[in-house]
């Protein structure tokens, strides 16, 4: 396996290596290689990321990523939204697990409103929300196969955009055509109950800005943005990630819960087809907290590295 490891900016620079750590525990043999991509780039030499990067990036098995900052600068364009595209990583997955809950959003991942077709006009700027068929019975192939034997919910706007309508119609297809038993609801209604009543829910799939939104808010429901991890996956790729982004405000005080990277790398273990080594750092996290190391964002005293030396000492 050859894993390109993206700690990028902010608590990213401090979260990744805590997993790549638990990585190299269960696979020293793997061949791990850092790439520089991010704001700190394009800070030091005007470009986030670059030719060899980029190229570095396509040759991994796999991607551990941290967290780039996006600036409020018009000229700089988003990195992960680019790579998500040049990689054609197109099934966005964010399990959400705690006490009474039990559910993985599918997100869309390429297209809808983060399309990146936009412009300026007098007065006004315009953003397209592109929806296609081809990537709509993707994204709906790949929830009804996670959603084989439970339910699958699929959330859109379908009554007002002509985009979700169609999303809505390929789901509705995929689903039926893999015998997944599905129901639908509108998104706004959507977030509220999963909020109310998350154990109603197994697998959502939903578009881009949607499925963005409301993993966020779903993380409330188990503890915060610092537990939460995510996988990127596409045809030839595969990149993982925290839910968070790099939290400008707790950079660099080693305060940042490495929960969600670590949980990021037992992503990327399962897909590597390591089950075992999966279940191992998901264990190590657990029996952690469970034995009451926490970072501050959870009410605790451990620093970053603190908690990943607790995680490591119980992965053997
Ligand atoms: P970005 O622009 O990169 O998305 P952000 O300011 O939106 O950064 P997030 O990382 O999305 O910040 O998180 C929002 C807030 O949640 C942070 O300001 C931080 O206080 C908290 N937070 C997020 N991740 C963590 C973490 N791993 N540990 C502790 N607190 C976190
Ligand atoms: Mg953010």
């Amino acid at each position: 396996m050859k894993v390109a490891v993206v700690p990028g900016d902010g608590i990213g620079e401090e979260v990744v290596p805590v997993a790549e750590a638990a990585l190299r525990r269960l696979h020293p043999e793997w061949d791990y290689f850092p790439v520089e991509v991010g704001y700190g780039r394009w800070k030091r030499c005007g470009a986030a990321i670059g030719a060899e990067e980029l190229r570095a990036l396509r040759d991994a098995d796999a991607v551990l990523f941290g967290a780039v900052t996006t600036p409020p600068d018009p000229d700089y364009r988003s990195v992960i939204v680019m790579l998500r595209k040049e990689l054609g990583l197109y099934a966005n997955i964010r399990p959400v697990r705690g006490p009474g809950a039990d559910l993985t959003i599918v997100r869309e991942n390429t297209e809808g409103l983060y399309s990146g077709i936009e412009w300026d006009l007098p007065g006004s700027a315009c953003t397209l929300r592109v929806v296609t068929e081809v990537g709509s019975r993707r994204i709906a192939r790949f929830a009804a196969a996670l959603a084989k034997g439970r339910r699958l919910t699929i959330g859109t706007k379908a009554n007002v955009l002509k985009s979700d309508a169609l999303f809505r119609r390929c789901a509705v297809e995929e689903a039926e055509a893999a015998g997944v038993e599905w129901e639908e609801k509108y998104i706004d209604a959507l977030c509220l109950d999963v909020l109310m009543h998350p154990d109603r829910y197994a697998v959502v799939v939903t578009t881009n800005i949607f499925g963005d939104i409301l993993s966020d808010a779903a993380a409330s429901l188990v503890g915060g943005l610092g537990l939460l991890p995510s996988a990127n996956i596409g045809d030839d790729h595969a990149l993982f990630e925290p839910v968070h982004g790099s939290a400008p405000d707790i950079a660099g005080q080693g305060i940042a819960n490495p929960v969600a990277a670590l949980r990021s790398a037992a992503m990327l273990l399962d897909h590597a087809g390591d089950r075992e080594g999966a279940a191992a750092v998901e264990a190590a996290v657990e029996s952690t907290l469970g034995a009451g190391v926490k970072t501050s964002d959870l009410g605790g005293s451990a620093t970053t590295v603190e908690f990943g030396e607790a995680v490591l000492g119980r992965l053997g």
